[in-house]
């Protein structure tokens, strides 16, 4: 392998690695972010809590405290750790 190429498959694996620790949690399982926190905030990666069924968005702790707080909202049904998909 020439230099160029050491220094491409490096820049590969160093950004495979990056990709990887911003999906996967140390136990391996796909982590997942609050959707409407990161819509409103895209730097902000608030780690999931509940999943809305309604509007199929994963929701941060905050956002199912405002999901039920909101009248138009608060009928949701909202499933919790295991149970999200
Ligand atoms: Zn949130
Ligand atoms: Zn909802």
């Amino acid at each position: 392998m020439d230099k160029q190429s050491v220094l491409e498959h490096r820049k590969l694996s160093e950004s495979f690695v990056v990709k990887r620790e911003e999906e996967k949690d140390e136990h391996g399982s796909v982590k997942l972010f609050c959707q409407p926190c990161h819509y409103v905030d895209s730097t902000n990666k608030n780690e999931c809590n509940g999943f809305c069924i309604e509007c199929t968005e994963y929701l941060c702790s905050e956002c199912i405290r405002d999901h039920r707080k909101n009248k138009t909202t608060r009928q949701h049904a909202i499933l919790h750790e295991k149970e999200i998909p």
